[in-house]
């Protein structure tokens, strides 16, 4: 495929069995655990071919070497293994909760020296970086979407000699490649925009063609191995799937975010409308309490009531009904993933919903 092809066309094409005359246009799924001997893998838990097809993909997309794992946490979680024991771990105040959950357990059990920082708060990143081993930015952040100045803050952390790691997983990688902005890993929850159907849960990680990445990707591919925690190749088929119109579901979901973000500006239930300027993630404080919230939540016939985000379907829900979600979130704020449906009925269900509070 040209290199100079848009990502729009890459994400279509990428991945595929080489074509060869009979060749499977679709790669197959790949439901083996082991391999005869002196190949390029061994044994299932090290690799396999729907893994290595989804990874040339979402690697090509981000711009760099990609290593699938069982989950979006199991890709996080691989990822703080790039800090040393007892290191320096500058994390955000408010995140995606698991990530917020993780991070205090590190530090609760001495594996982790943790400083919490607002990563919107660029000079209070810089000071906290001195002695570093390793900053992680979630931006846009889940579910307060706020933004990091991410070259920045990669400046600052790499001139005080920390590994920086970015959850990419609201804006894809279509909207933000964090690679190309200096980041040495880039982790995502696959579960989310990259496959798209709220069908399959699944994690990604992608390292930086630099000597850093290199040693990250290294890293990785050992813990994946050792711990063994792996994504099955049809979660990984699912999610390749998924991808090949990432960029259709993309493009409508942002379409639909805009128009409805300027009809949530004006309506009367909501007091506050928290939204990036790019992305389909809107996150609204609805005028009340958390039962009014909740009241939102219960009044939609179209959006689903349900946690999880980046299917083709729209979802809402009130972030702080989970008991582990950071208390840095308001109690009356609900959380939508516009998703691809048609625009104004969307927002007929959201608007009569919010009526009704
Ligand atoms: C959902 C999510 C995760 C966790 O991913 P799983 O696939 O559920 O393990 C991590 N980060 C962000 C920003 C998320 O939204």
């Amino acid at each position: 495929m040209p290199v100079s092809s848009s990502p729009a066309t890459r994400l279509v094409h990428l991945g595929r069995p080489d074509p060869l005359p009979g060749a499977a246009l679709s790669p197959p799924v790949t439901f083996t655990s082991t391999f005869h001997a002196d190949g390029p893998v061994d044994y299932g838990r090290g690799g396999n071919p729907t893994w290595s097809a989804f990874e040339t993909a979402v690697g090509d997309l981000e711009g760099g070497d990609a290593l699938v794992f069982a989950s979006g946490m199991g890709a996080i979680a691989a990822a703080m293994s790039l800090l040393a024991p007892g290191g320096v771990l500058v994390a955000p105040v408010s995140a995606y909760s698991g990530t917020v959950v993780l991070v205090e357990e590190l530090a609760a059990r001495g594996a982790a020296v943790v400083r919490r920082v607002d990563i919107t708060d660029t000079a209070a990143v810089v000071a906290a970086l001195d002695g570093a081993g390793l900053l992680w930015v979630e931006s846009p952040t889940n579910p307060l979407m706020a933004v990091a100045d991410l070259p920045a803050l990669v400046e600052a952390a790499h001139d005080a000699g920390a590994v920086v790691v970015v959850d990419n997983t609201f804006a894809t990688p279509l909207l933000q490649q964090p690679l190309r902005l200096g980041a040495d890993l880039v982790v995502h929850s696959a579960t989310k925009y990259l496959s798209g159907h709220s069908d399959v849960i699944l994690g990604v990680a992608v390292s930086a063609p630099t000597q850093v990445g290199r040693t990250a990707y290294e890293t990785l591919s050992r813990y994946r191995r050792a711990h063994g925690a792996i994504a099955g190749p049809m979660e990984t088929w699912l999610a390749l799937r998924g991808l090949r119109t990432m960029h259709l579901r993309v493009e409508r979901a942002c379409a639909n975010a805009t128009a409805l973000v300027d009809r949530l500006q004006d309506h009367p239930a909501v007091a506050r409308v928290r939204y990036p300027g790019f992305g389909a993630m809107v996150s609204i404080d609805v005028v009340g309490d958390a039962a009014a919230a909740e009241r939102v939540c219960a009044a939609t016939r179209i959006w689903v009531h349900s946690t999880s985000l980046g299917g083709v379907e729209s979802q809402l829900e009130r972030r702080r009904r989970h008991a582990l979600e950071p208390a840095s979130v308001p109690e009356n704020l609900v959380r939508l993933s516009v998703g691809i449906e048609d625009v104004e009925d969307l927002w007929r269900d959201l608007a009569q919903a919010l009526d009704s509070v």
